[in-house]
């Protein structure tokens, strides 16, 4: 399901599962949450059914995530529906971080979609998350080799929640 280029993709999420989202980042304070989310193409996007929260076991979690391996590769050999992973920006904007962009190539060919949430600690603590959805795309169709050795970026997917 290779989205074309420019094209943006919309993301169908159930209200229970932002909110599964939103309490495993506010429970996970003041440390990076992490974990995947289940789910398959629909008409328009993709539809997403399930998150599953996943232990971030960076050595600096207070800045950095890092899927606990061993549930990650349970989650690729067998959740058929694995789409996309989840985690959180506790003290910054839900935007790709560096960080992020430079880990992208560790899972991203398994993934479409890549969710980052943030506390909105300005409305009101534990209820809000601002959350940013952003479609993996691969760069190897590009035909300039600097965009290539990328091999791939995020495209601001719409988020539309169910
Ligand atoms: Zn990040």
């Amino acid at each position: 399901m290779a989205a074309l280029h420019g094209q943006q993709n919309t993301f169908f999420i159930p209200s229970s599962v932002e909110q599964e989202m939103l309490k495993h980042m506010y429970t996970s304070l003041p440390q990076e949450a992490c974990g995947v989310v289940l789910g398959e193409a629909a008409a328009g996007g993709i539809r997403i059914s399930r998150f599953q929260p996943i232990r971030n076991v960076a050595p600096n979690p207070l800045h950095h995530f890092s899927l606990d391996d061993a549930a990650w590769i349970r989650c690729v050999f067998h959740e058929p529906q694995l789409i996309g992973i989840f985690h959180s920006h506790p003290r910054t904007e839900p935007v790709p971080s560096i960080e992020d962009l430079i880990a992208l190539p560790a899972y991203a060919g398994l993934l479409q979609v890549y969710l980052i949430g943030s506390p909105n600690l300005t409305v009101r603590p534990d209820q809000q998350m601002r959350l940013n959805g952003y479609q993996i795309q691969s760069n190897l169709d590009y035909p300039s080799k600097a965009e290539q050795q990328k091999l791939y970026h995020l495209q601001p997917a719409q988020l539309c929640v169910t």
